[in-house]
């Protein structure tokens, strides 16, 4: 099959690798439909974070089942499904509590190298599921590819980030960062009923489409002082809700400067630095910090009405619709930004 194939930093290939093959019982072959660059997977491109050399990336995808194993009980051939970015194996006690990106029982991310479980990834044509029955979710096979391939990851996390910032109706709201999730991050905070958000970021198109999501303001931070501009934005209060969509310190260190005493900040950013909090205006604030990696696997079922229903429509983000043998010209895309650039999906 043809595969994009990580070789190092900037480095990324479209070849042929040998096609998955079953090794379990419980594996599902997926011929993939519909796959998606996700910004988690420029810490890799960029070199931030290298992984194997020959390895097929990719942890935003969907598809259509190709084969099920004998013990594969949710799933027959021609059954249209979402795959989370995180396998789980839905009987460790980390699954059966609620965090299968916690999973102890073999699970890990697919498209990120041997060290977080060596799952081939999704930019591909076909790829092994394992643990099927846990780790895939079942979509209605009328659903568009492009309004549910999101559910796996960046809709499911930029909503989770919203829902634990836990947004009051009457709330204001801050919203940091303008990539794809920030930008969905904005349009799920809307669904919580806040009276204002703030979306910051320093891409005039991306915040133009912000407004049209559900930003009541926007701040290009390019353009002078954005925490002096948010407090303006809020009377000089600060924000009930900071949401961070970035991974970014700077954006931990300015949602503690602009939360109101008895804020919430909520992060899913890809933190990948140590971070030194300033814990006396975190005291003196009574704040609550809360984030962490999404279980998107929780929120497919969840999200998927909203969809269905037009409450949101995460097609809004897509620039992009690249066949597959383009796909590093993708990675170059959401790299560079180049050609207003937001969100590159892949159509093998
Ligand atoms: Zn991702
Ligand atoms: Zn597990």
């Amino acid at each position: 099959m043809k595969a994009n194939v990580y070789h190092g930093a900037r480095d990324v290939r479209v070849e042929t690798v040998s096609d998955p093959v079953m090794k379990s019982d419980g594996d599902v072959i997926l011929k993939i439909t519909k796959s998606a660059i996700c910004g988690s997977d420029l810490h890799f491109y960029r070199g931030n974070i290298p992984i194997d050399q020959g390895f097929v990336v990719g942890h935003e995808f969907m598809g259509v089942v190709e084969e099920a194993g004998k013990g594969v009980k949710n799933f027959k051939k021609g059954d249209k499904a979402v795959a989370p970015f995180w396998v789980s194996c839905g009987i460790c006690s980390n699954c059966r509590n609620g965090y299968p990106t916690a999973c102890t029982g073999g699970g890990g991310c697919f498209g990120f190298g041997e060290a977080l479980g060596g799952f081939w990834g999704g930019q591909a044509e076909y790829v092994r599921i394992p643990f099927a029955d846990t780790t895939l979710e079942k979509v209605p096979d009328e659903s568009l590819d492009d309004s549910v391939i999101f559910l796996g990851d960046i809709f499911s996390t930029a909503y989770f980030c919203a829902e634990w910032g836990n947004i009051k109706p009457g709330n204001t709201v801050v919203v940091f960062g303008d990539g794809p999730l920030g930008l969905l991050a904005t349009a799920s905070a809307k669904l919580f009923g806040p009276s204002k958000i703030i979306t910051v970021g320093h891409h005039d198109f991306r915040l133009d489409l912000a407004k049209k999501l559900g930003a009541d303001h926007v701040i290009n931070s390019k353009n002078g002082d954005h925490i002096e501009q948010i407090m303006n934005l809020t009377h000089g209060e600060g924000v009930n809700v900071a949401l961070e969509c970035i991974g970014s310190n700077q954006a931990v260190l300015d949602s503690i400067k602009v939360a109101r005493p008895g804020g919430t900040i909520s992060f899913i950013g890809f933190m990948v630095q140590e971070l030194p909090i300033p814990m006396l205006d975190f005291y003196l604030k009574d704040l609550t910090f809360r984030g962490g990696v999404c279980p998107a696997k929780n929120y497919i079922r969840k999200l998927l009405p909203l969809i269905q229903n037009g409450k949101i429509d995460p097609t809004a983000v897509i620039t992009h619709d690249l066949p597959l043998a383009d796909t590093p010209r993708g990675y170059e895309l959401m790299d560079s930004k180049a050609e207003n650039a937001i969100k590159v999906v892949i159509t093998p």
